[in-house]
C-alpha cells in the first residue's frame, strides 16, 4: 500500500492509484483459485456493466481484457472509490477518472468509446477505451509488452506486480458448473488430437462444411469471412475469461458482439488451399488456439476432456509440449 503513495508521485507517471490501501482486496480476490476448482468470483468483482467495455476495448490491439479490467481495479476498484479525482476534479498527482489519466495523456489517448460526441475522462466507457489505446500504443497486444505497457502507465514495478497479480485472479476463473464441448462435435472421438506444427494450437482434420461449435458460452469478439492467414475467423471470449480463436472458417454463423452458449454453431469448417476463407491452409481442417490471459495454452487434452464430458478449464492446460 506505501508503494502505491509512491506510484502517486512517480515523475512520468502516466496515471496512479487512487485508492491507497485497495491492494488489501487482491488476496480475497485471489481466493479459492483456478486448480481447485472453485471460483474466486474474480469476475463477479467487475460491474456487470464495465465487463464489456473492458471486454471490447482489450480489442483495440488484442492486448488481453483482463490486464485491463486489472488496472481500472487497481487504479480506482472499477470506479467505486469516492477519493478525489475519481468522480470529479483531480487527485494531489493530477488524475482524474476511473482509469486515472493525467490531463496531457489524455489529450492524446482521450476516447469517445461510447459515441456520445465527447470524450469525457470521468465517463468508463471514454475512460477505458483511452486507456486501451494507450496500453496498445505502448505494446500490450503482445504478450512479452505487457509489463512495459503497464509500467508506462504508472512507473513503479509494484504497481505492475499488483495488476498482473489482479489480472491473473481475472483469467483464473473457473466457473463451477461451467459447461465445455468439443469443438466438432460430430467428429469427436476419444484419439488424442495430433500436436501442432508451430506454437500451441490445435488442428482437427474435418472435411470441408463441418459445423464447428462454441466450446464454451460467451461473447463473439471478431467474425470475419477472411482475415489473413486465419482466414475465415471466429474470436470468441469465454465467460471463463478465455480465449478462442477458430480458423479456416469456410462459413461463419454469428457476428461480433453477439452472445453464445456452449454447443452453439459458429461456423463452417474450410481450408482447402484457395478456397474462400482458407487463409494460409495446406488442407480441410479447424484450427482452435485458446488463450489464457493472452498466453497460448495446448488444446489437445482440454478437447479430449471436453468429449468425454470433462468439464476441463484451459487455466489448468499446460502451455508447453504439444507443438512439434
Ligand atoms: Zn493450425
Amino acid at each position: 500500500m506505501k508503494l502505491m503513495v509512491a506510484a502517486c508521485g512517480a515523475a512520468g507517471a502516466v496515471a496512479c492509484a487512487a485508492i491507497v490501501g485497495l491492494l488489501v482486496l487482491v488476496p480475497v480476490v485471489m481466493s479459492g483459485g483456478a486448480a481447485s476448482g472453485q471460483s474466486p468470483d474474480a469476475v463477479a468483482d467487475i460491474p456487470a456493466d464495465l465487463l464489456p467495455l473492458y471486454l471490447r476495448a482489450a480489442e483495440t490491439c488484442g492486448m488481453p481484457w483482463e490486464v485491463l479490467a486489472a488496472v481500472g481495479k487497481v487504479e480506482t476498484d472499477h470506479g467505486r472509490s469516492t477519493l478525489p479525482g475519481v468522480h470529479s476534479g483531480t487527485n494531489s498527482a493530477g488524475a482524474a477518472g476511473p482509469m486515472q489519466f493525467l490531463a496531457a495523456t489524455w489529450t492524446t489517448y482521450g476516447r469517445d468509446g461510447d459515441g456520445d460526441g465527447t470524450r469525457d475522462l470521468y465517463s468508463p466507457a471514454d475512460a477505458i477505451v483511452g486507456a486501451a489505446a494507450y496500453l496498445c500504443a505502448n505494446g500490450a497486444g503482445e504478450p512479452e509488452r505487457v509489463r512495459g505497457a503497464l509500467w508506462h502507465y504508472n512507473h513503479d514495478a509494484s504497481y505492475v506486480d499488483a495488476v498482473l497479480e489482479v489480472a491473473a485472479s481475472y483469467a483464473a476463473v473457473v466457473g463451477t458448473g461451467r459447461a465445455y464441448r468439443h469443438p466438432l462435435p460430430s467428429l469427436s472421438s476419444g484419439a488424442p488430437p495430433a500436436p501442432h506444427h508451430d506454437y500451441p494450437a490445435l488442428d482437427l482434420p474435418a472435411p470441408v462444411g463441418t459445423t464447428a461449435v462454441a466450446v464454451t458460452s460467451g461473447t463473439v469478439l471478431r467474425a470475419a469471412t477472411s482475415s489473413g492467414a486465419c482466414g475465415g475467423t471466429v474470436v470468441l471470449l469465454g465467460d471463463d475469461g478465455h480465449r478462442y480463436t477458430y480458423c479456416h472458417a469456410s462459413g461463419v454463423f454469428v457476428v461480433a458482439g453477439e452472445q453464445v452458449v456452449a454447443g452453439q454453431p459458429l461456423l463452417l469448417t474450410g481450408g482447402r488451399p484457395g478456397t474462400p476463407g482458407a487463409g494460409r491452409s495446406t488442407g480441410p481442417h479447424l484450427h482452435l488456439a485458446i488463450y489464457v490471459a493472452g498466453v497460448a495454452v495446448c488444446p489437445q487434452q482440454l478437447v479430449q476432456q471436453w468429449a468425454q464430458g470433462i468439464p476441463a478449464d484451459p487455466a489448468v492446460a499446460p502451455r508447453d509440449g504439444c507443438t512439434t
